[in-house]
């Protein structure tokens, strides 16, 4: 501490934030944060927070850092990470996107913290001046209340900061890999960027440095997952519980996973269509007792188009208590997608 201080005094450049520093900055801001917002302590929405995202804290390679990850009582459609692991994802949020999509949001910002966006962006910047500097060091020597009007300053600095396009860009990319280590499949950051992408709301979010800002997602990022998702490797581990069978839960399953199903992808469910598709059936060898979805336009990527949606049903159906169900995902006359599903 004292080399420190001599270092500043001699105004020797410091330009590196150490990890306690890091983490006694992101613990003040969470203050702020909690008390302005309010935790909510559901435990159903919390187990799910916590299990998703500590599977993806395991592999995100800082271990230097004690992830934390909390629903904050909003109902904004967010989630933001404050320096040091401090992770928290909207109870709306919760509500509305599957596990698949949650752990998306929550590899992008763990991303954040990872690769230590907020932490560059200060060392670049205003922590260069003595006078931050000194109130880091104090900060992480305990001697927070003699120096709480910069610290305020310093804590508002880290909230309001903003992300680059290519700080968001390396979350959403590395964000996703993250997310295919830890059993996800990455396929379902498409679906998180397609929901988020729908969720803007052009009020003044109530974070700035979260994952929906005052802008509109920007389309680049939904078509750059093009690119990254395909060639992630993932293994579907301990994160999909098989449920033994339940054949008479089925029918009002099937109708609740179309309607997942047409939310969480797009796709609509377009009677006239349909029925005319129907006919197409006997031709594609498949028994007319399958559900038939029609999407318009397909994805683009054909291999990413099945895997998306295997797996968005598999969740949804593994989840609803069936174990079998057999997809088949092919080209209609006019150029749409049918997707025929069968459960077992
Ligand atoms: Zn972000």
């Amino acid at each position: 501490m004292r080399l420190l201080l001599f270092l500043l005094l001699m105004g020797v450049a410091w330009a590196e934030v150490s990890t306690q520093q890091e983490v006694a900055l992101g613990r003040q801001a969470a203050q702020k944060i909690e008390a302005e917002s309010g935790i909510d302590n559901s435990p159903e929405l919390n187990r799910r927070l916590q299990t998703i995202g500590q599977s993806l804290a395991r592999v995100c390679g800082r271990n230097d850092l004690q992830f934390q990850f909390k629903v904050l009582a909003t109902d904004e459609f967010n989630a933001m990470a404050l320096p040091g692991g401090f992770v928290y994802a909207t109870r709306s949020l919760m509500r509305g996107m599957s596990d698949g999509e949650i752990a998306f949001v929550l590899g992008h910002e763990i991303t954040h913290v990872v690769q230590r966006h907020s932490i560059k962006q200060m060392e670049n910047e205003q922590m260069r001046k003595v006078g931050l500097l000194a109130v880091l060091v104090g900060l992480s020597g305990g001697r927070v209340n003699q120096q709480s009007a910069q610290l305020a300053g310093l804590v508002d600095q880290v909230l309001d900061s903003r992300f680059s396009q290519a700080d968001e860009s390396e979350a959403d990319r590395l964000g996703t890999a993250m997310m295919a280590r830890a059993g996800y499949d990455p396929a379902f950051a498409l679906v998180a960027l397609r929901t988020l992408a729908g969720r803007h709301n052009s009020e003044t979010p109530a974070f700035v440095n979260a994952m929906l800002g005052t802008h509109p997602l920007p389309l680049e990022r939904i078509t750059d997952s093009y690119s990254y998702i395909p060639p992630l490797a993932y293994s579907a581990g301990a994160n999909v519980a098989v449920v033994p069978s339940v054949p008479s839960r089925v029918r009002p399953l099937l109708e609740r996973l179309t309607q997942a199903v047409v939310q969480s992808t797009g796709w609509r469910q377009d009677p006239t269509l349909m029925s005319s598709c129907r006919g197409q059936l006997d031709n594609m060898n498949l028994d007319r007792e399958g559900f038939l979805l029609v999407s318009p336009a397909g994805e683009p990527d054909n291999s990413l188009e099945r895997r998306l949606l295997t797996q968005e049903v598999a969740q949804r159906l593994l989840r609803g208590g069936v174990s079998r169900f057999g997809l088949a995902l092919r080209a209609g006359a006019e150029g749409e997608r049918l997707v025929w599903l069968k459960v077992r």
